[in-house]
């Protein structure tokens, strides 16, 4: 049966400190853009009716750059990070992620902490905030910890996430030196789809050689991973001679593709690859 919208019941706290509180006391699942949880909502898929709504908390917002890196609040939607200076010069990725979700209803409502929490594995921002080395900020009635971006996601849906806690803020270091950024998200077309899979690579090249790789994968397992065995093959590699084709076997290993109504496993393993050898040639060629 779908969801009946005049159940749906939104409390406003005044602050985070109330929020928090509010949370605490099973008030309701925090609600940022509303753009997963409506549709699961009203696809009849939440047995909730009562929903915490932290659109304004001023804790949540805003971008903030210091020289190292820059903080975004939890609360920033796609569009608020496409028109940011800084998120160009620095995470192009983002730009890249944030231009293929949704169209731009979605972009201007949905948020990333939203994307994050919502812990889908197809989710197209995770990936490069994965390759960026983002953390996260967590905040509870308990205090505030910080947690790093990639030991967030635990598996299907399960996250190091309390239920009193909000993900407030996330931050992404700047890369230093040369660094090469790449992103492409594979989907049934080019807008308003959902990633079939995903990849994101981020690396910084000193000497001629990889100094500092990292790639994040979307859709190719429970949760948004890190490709830990192809990034062990290829870090320190020369740029004129890097082990593509051992590095796309150890891919296999970062992934437990499936089949699902938007692509296969087999599908998904062999473009996943496709997409490290194209990065790989965008790697080499800045040695050239
Ligand atoms: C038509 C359509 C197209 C879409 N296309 C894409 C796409 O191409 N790529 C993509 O990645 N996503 C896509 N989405 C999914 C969605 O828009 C994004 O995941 C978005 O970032 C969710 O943010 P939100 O603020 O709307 O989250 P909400 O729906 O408000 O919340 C999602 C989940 O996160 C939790 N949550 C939200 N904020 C916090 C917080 N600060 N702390 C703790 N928990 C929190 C909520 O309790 C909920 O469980 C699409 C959705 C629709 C409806």
């Amino acid at each position: 049966m779908r969801g009946f919208l005049p159940a749906m019941e939104l409390q406003r706290p005044a602050s985070l400190s109330e929020a928090l509180q509010m949370l605490a006391a099973h008030t309701g699942r925090p609600f940022a853009g509303g753009t997963d949880l409506m549709v699961v909502y009203n696809a009849g898929k939440l047995r909730e009716t009562r929903f915490l709504d932290i659109a304004r908390l001023p804790e949540l917002q805003g971008i903030r750059e210091t020289p190292e890196y820059l903080d975004l609040g939890a609360l920033c939607t796609f569009t608020e990070l496409l028109a940011h200076p800084a998120i160009h010069r620095h995470f192009p990725n983002l730009v890249k992620s944030a231009k293929a979700t949704g169209a731009l209803a979605i972009q201007n409502r949905g948020t990333l902490g939203g994307n994050i929490a919502n812990a889908s594995p197809a989710a197209d921002t995770p990936p490069c905030l994965l390759a960026y080395g983002a953390e996260l900020e967590l905040v509870s009635p308990r205090g505030t910890r910080v947690v790093p971006y990639e030991l967030f996601h635990q598996g299907y849906k399960v996250m190091d996430l309390a239920a009193d806690e909000l993900v407030t803020r996330i931050r992404v270091p700047k890369p230093s030196g040369t660094s090469v950024h790449y992103f492409r998200k594979v989907g049934t077309r080019q807008a308003q789809a959902i990633a079939k899979l995903s990849l994101a690579l981020v690396a910084q090249v000193a000497d001629g050689c990889v100094a500092n790789l990292r790639i994040g994968l979307g859709a190719v397992a429970p949760a948004p991973v890190r490709a830990c065995h192809a990034e062990a093959v290829l870090q320190g590699q020369p740029l004129a001679n890097l082990p593509v084709a051992v590095a796309l076997e150890a891919l296999l290993a970062d992934m437990s593709p499936i089949d699902d109504i938007r692509s296969t496993a087999h599908y998904r393993s062999i473009v996943t690859r496709n997409l490290l050898a194209q990065a790989l040639r965008t790697l080499s060629a800045t040695g050239n």
